[in-house]
């Protein structure tokens, strides 16, 4: 991946055809390289529940028989960290499903927005009955966009999960979701423990985490936001994260109409 075509500072066919070769080896060292710092992070992470795990099958094999407290806590802990495992593979292969796939080869349906969207918050609602979801659904019922509904309702649900996953004893969370210009909009805000100014820029990194303790106590693992984004990405929609910290986080989707 090294090896590049000596080009000379001329007009002609061949300086083209041989610069365009270069740069399609940059891109390939650049992605060769996205790639192997990826491996190198998930490994990381994965590495950290299996350590854990090791740990407490430890302590089971040298106390486990005389000890049944030990026996019961390592045992209840390592079943905690399968989870994050389990939860870690998955999201690792959705991120990687998604990254392999191109908007010209996704199939779309026209999805209803509202309805989707208002079954997700129901269902959130259910679940977490402690929280208040304000929701302000601007859109007519027959409001339909082209895209796989699976996909929405993934994004949706990883900044929902955020909002009530960050949040401080105010428990309140607002939905707007509108039409504008030829965009649509969603924006999450919860009034939870906000994020850092100077920390904002990285939240959707894979992997990163503001605070690596809450996270993990969350089950955050660090993928969902980058999940988000890379899904957007294939709608040629943006997301856009604003904060306050310790006051309020609202994130901003938006995907353009056809
Ligand atoms: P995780 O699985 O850790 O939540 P994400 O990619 O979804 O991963 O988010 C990355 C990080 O951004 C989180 O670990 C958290 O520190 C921060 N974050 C995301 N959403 C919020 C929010 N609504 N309020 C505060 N911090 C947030």
């Amino acid at each position: 991946l090294t090896e590049r075509v000596p080009v000379k500072r001329q007009q002609d066919e061949m300086t083209e055809l041989g610069m365009m070769f270069n740069e399609l080896m940059d891109d390939l060292e650049k992605a060769f390289h996205q790639q192997q710092q990826f491996v190198e992070d998930a490994s990381h992470e994965l590495k950290t529940p299996l350590s854990v795990i090791h740990g407490h099958l430890s302590l089971i094999k040298r106390w486990g028989k005389d000890n049944p407290e030990v026996l019961e806590r390592s045992i209840y802990l390592s079943l905690n960290e399968t989870n994050r495992l389990i939860q870690l593979v998955s999201e690792l292969l959705t991120l990687s499903r998604v990254e392999g796939s191109s908007s010209r080869i996704i199939s779309k349906e026209n999805i209803h927005i509202k309805s989707t969207i208002e079954d997700i918050i129901e269902n959130f609602q259910t679940v977490n009955q402690e929280f208040q979801l304000m929701s302000n659904l601007n859109i007519s019922h027959k409001f339909t966009l082209p895209m796989m509904k699976r996909h929405l309702v993934q994004m949706v649900i990883i900044i929902l999960d955020n909002a009530i996953k960050y949040s401080k004893d105010r428990k309140i969370v607002e939905i707007n979701v509108k039409e504008s210009g030829k965009k649509l909009i969603i924006e999450v805000k919860d009034y939870g423990i906000g994020i850092p100014k100077e920390e904002l820029a990285f939240v959707l990194n894979r992997f990163y985490r503001v605070d690596k303790a809450r996270s993990r106590k969350q089950g955050g693992n660090g993928l969902g936001l980058s999940i988000a984004k890379r899904l957007l990405d294939m709608y040629q929609g943006t997301i856009d994260i604003d904060s306050v910290y310790g006051e309020w986080t609202k994130v901003t989707i938006s995907i353009p109409i056809e």
